[in-house]
């Protein structure tokens, strides 16, 4: 008899292929040239564009959107590439929600902002079917080393191999993009976009990746400050914060996991899911359990929806997916398939148990509360990041750091992709200064 919803325990194939296949769909289909028209004639080209301040790469979105309207989808593509080289990808994960669109004086004014977020998207994917757009400068004869190819590590690289010099990438995972790869949730990046977005980022020219070669495994920051002018670490955060619940399993990995099968109805999911955390990767393990074919899944988040991480548009996904979010309720205990938790509530002293408890069937508990640094390879640290001044500039002289693994703003894609341009310019200047 097939797997259902029901079936009780971790079982694959809860939903049948297509319906599976459906689920995953892209979340926010493409926009037609007509619908982009309709989207781009919304906009007032506001002089002091508040939308353009709200964005971590400050993308000119006036200036792309006029471009968009007036019929130039190729020139608002550079528009975009030129400040943020993963423009295709932050058009698909950035929650525009509370950055760009929060901004737009449409949402002041009539709580329906211009899309900026998918008119990104309908220029980007224009430019991903053409030839690179950017030329590389005459050769520096300068190296550099970058370790980590995600976000911050591939925007440090493409600048840098732009201004002439020679990039080498190393990154410990087998296929580059870092947590575009591993990450963010499969029906915010359908079709493989991420290895696509990565070989034509490639096309500047000057830059080599090296998988599966890791800082700290054969390959010191020594070796690196030795062989190359200078260094940039992207390295996020590969460490995970451990629940101490019986079987918990880490929710990044169910999502690695989720992202690399070839067929996700093969991949096994409780019937009742847990997921423990409050932020965008508890949204993402959440939804993901169900569109796999969980018969419930909850949230539970030790605080109020108020103090979570995820935005209230993600909260509604969740919802609207037939998640549960359960405020005020910390994980005790696991046994017998069910999790004690225990219930919460703000006080002055701050986040209190009251004593009463609550128990969920639960035959899968998926953590998400939070990624730690790994390690810091002898660089001085703060609050369990590696602390940079300035453009990324970290404590050892030569070495540079940025995105999640630095100090210094969101734990987004699109701010590691600033950071990671940010520090290749600061980079360049120390080169050639
Ligand atoms: C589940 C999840 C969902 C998310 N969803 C979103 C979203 O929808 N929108 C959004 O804006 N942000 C999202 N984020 C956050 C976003 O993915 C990160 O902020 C962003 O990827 C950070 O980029 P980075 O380059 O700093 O690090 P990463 O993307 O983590 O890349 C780091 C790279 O370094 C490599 N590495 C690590 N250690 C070493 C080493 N010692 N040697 C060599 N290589 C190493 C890793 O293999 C990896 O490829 C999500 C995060 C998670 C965990
Ligand atoms: S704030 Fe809104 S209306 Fe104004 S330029 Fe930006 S997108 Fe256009």
């Amino acid at each position: 008899m097939p797997n259902t919803p029901q079936t009780p325990g971790l079982a694959a194939g809860r939903l049948p292929t297509e319906t599976i296949e459906a689920n995953f769909a892209d979340l926010h289909p493409p926009l037609s040239a007509h619908e982009a028209a309709v989207a781009a004639d919304r906009c007032y080209f506001c002089h002091d564009a508040p939308c353009m301040a709200a964005c971590p790469t400050t993308i000119d979105i006036p200036l792309f959107i006029r471009q968009i309207a007036t019929g130039n989808p190729e020139g608002a593509a550079k528009t975009i590439l030129g400040q943020n080289i993963l423009g295709g990808m932050c058009a698909r994960v950035c929650p525009t929600e509370t950055l760009c669109e929060e901004a737009c004086v449409r949402e002041a004014a009539e709580h329906e902002p211009v899309q900026i977020g998918r008119l990104q998207r309908f220029a980007t994917d224009h430019m991903m079917e053409k030839p690179h757009p950017f030329r590389r400068a005459a050769e520096t004869g300068r190296k550099v080393a970058v370790v980590g190819a995600g976000p911050a590590g591939l925007a440090c690289a493409h600048r840098l191999a732009m201004k002439g010099h020679a990039v080498t990438v190393y990154d410990a995972k087998p296929k580059p993009g870092g947590l575009n790869e591993y990450g963010i949730a499969a029906y915010k990046t359908v079709g493989g976009f991420a290895q696509a977005e990565v070989e034509w980022l490639l096309g500047i020219g000057g830059i080599e990746i090296v998988p599966g070669k890791a800082l700290g495994a054969g390959l010191s920051l020594d070796d690196l400050r030795r062989d190359f002018d200078a260094v940039f670490l992207g390295i996020g955060l590969a460490g995970v914060n451990a629940l101490g619940i019986d079987g918990a399993e880490d929710a990044v990995a169910f999502i690695a996991a989720l992202r690399q099968a070839g067929d996700k109805a093969a991949l096994p999911v409780g019937r009742d899911v847990v997921v423990i955390g409050g932020g965008m990767t508890a949204v993402d393990a959440a939804v993901q359990a169900k569109k796999l074919g969980a018969e419930t899944v909850t949230i539970a988040y030790r605080r109020g929806r108020d103090r979570m991480n995820a935005s209230l548009w993600e909260q509604e996904l969740a919802q609207t997916t037939g998640v549960r979010i359960l405020e005020h309720a910390a994980p005790k205990s696991r046994s017998n398939g069910a999790l004690t938790l225990a219930r919460t509530a703000d006080g002055p002293g701050g986040l209190k148990e009251t004593g009463e408890t609550i128990a969920l069937q639960a035959d899968q508990v998926l953590a998400a509360i939070g990624q730690r640094l790994d390690a810091a390879f002898g660089l001085e640290t703060e609050g369990g990041k590696i602390k940079v001044t300035g453009a990324g500039r970290a404590s050892l002289p030569g070495v540079w750091a940025g995105g999640d693994c630095a100090t210094g703003g969101d734990d987004l894609t699109v701010t590691a992709v600033a950071e990671g341009r940010d520090a290749a310019e600061d980079i360049h200047k120390a080169l050639m200064g």
